[in-house]
């Protein structure tokens, strides 16, 4: 251990390991200098007007506590008020990222293609085409490998494109809450991911960060059906159908899945009825992914614990993703053989 690491308690000298946030004989807090600063910095945002700088401030703050220290309780009820004022604010150009600006987005999404891209003409095509031949496992990686026999990179890189859009949604509403957290990394041949460097305070946000990413989904794989409908190209409708299944899929209600973190704001009537919702979309449909999705949202509904409250957003953005992807998925796609 460097000396730098090991400190003395300024209160009663006590040793206090590195990373400890108070002092264990004692008490004191390690970082009462900065959560003092922090504090007097998150109230001159506020008093002028400055929410979401407020808000990263606490969040800051809290990140410093010990989570059963006193003064935690007090921070995550603000930050709640606080965040819920944000969630009530219309979204504007400001809460973006600097490089979310359009050729900032289609030079980053060029370059994270590029892996992608590569990946795909080494292995990917053949465990695609394989999966598709096989005609089992999922009935999205079969479609998906279908497509990319037929349209290839093209396909590839709508498929991208949409992705990445997904991704930004969270990352938008991860800089509308003022979590801090990375640029989109792309796994290849599983999708991408987001790394959060803070955790959401509430299941509220939680559900309003999850769900960010399929409401984005949504919203270009209409983009998607538009240009079907105004160019009649196939690719466009596979796309369509693509985008649908693959952002229903990130509905499904396990492990760190968005549809898991929607749930978190979900009190059990409300998990009932998206399960019910699941179910009904699914025999209207046949849809397989939502026969995935609608047995994890009943497990998820009858045999976890619940939240008393339901947060009527992310009700509402549950509801209208299950309907609105699950209509897209029945956009045909032409030249294929009927499903
Ligand atoms: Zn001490
Ligand atoms: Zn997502």
């Amino acid at each position: 251990m460097r000396a730098a690491d090991v400190s003395r308690c300024e209160t009663c000298g006590a040793e206090v390991a590195p990373r400890l946030l108070a002092c264990p004989a004692c008490g004191r807090l390690v970082h009462a200098a900065t959560l003092t600063r922090l504090a007097d910095e998150a109230a001159h945002h506020e008093t002028n007007g400055r929410t979401r700088e407020a808000v990263v401030a606490w969040r800051s703050a809290l990140e410093l506590l010990p989570p059963e220290a006193p003064q935690a309780a007090p921070i995550r009820a603000r930050l709640d008020a606080l965040t819920r004022t944000l969630d009530a604010a219309p979204a504007t150009a400001s809460s973006l990222p600097k490089w979310l600006a359009p050729l900032g987005v289609v030079g980053f999404a060029l370059w994270k293609f590029k892996f992608v891209l590569a990946f795909l003409l080494t292995k990917g095509k053949l465990l695609l085409t394989g999966l598709s031949q096989s005609g089992t496992v999922l009935s999205m990686l079969a479609a998906m490998g279908v497509y990319w026999t037929i349209w290839g990179w093209k396909f590839a890189l709508g498929f991208v494109v949409l992705i990445y859009i997904h991704e930004m949604g969270h990352v938008a509403a991860l800089m509308r809450l003022g979590i801090r957290a990375s640029a989109p990394m792309f796994i290849p041949g599983l999708g991408a991911v987001v790394r959060m460097d803070q955790y959401p305070a509430s299941p509220r946000e939680d559900a309003r960060v999850g769900l960010a990413g399929p409401v984005w989904g949504l919203a270009s794989t209409v983009g998607a059906y538009a240009l079907s409908l105004a160019t009649g190209q196939a690719i466009f409708a596979a796309l369509t159908h693509a985008g649908a299944v693959i952002n229903l899929f990130n509905l499904t209600p396990v492990w760190q899945l968005d549809g898991a973190r929607g749930m978190h704001a979900l009190a059990k009537p409300a998990r009932l009825a998206i399960a019910a919702l699941v179910t009904v979309a699914f025999v209207m449909t046949t849809e397989g992914t939502l026969l995935l999705v609608g047995l994890a949202a009943w497990f998820k509904a009858l045999a976890s614990e619940a939240p008393a409250d339901t947060d009527g957003r992310a009700l509402a953005e549950f509801a209208v993703l299950v309907v609105g992807l699950t209509a897209l998925t029945q956009v045909p796609v032409p030249g294929l053989p009927v499903r």
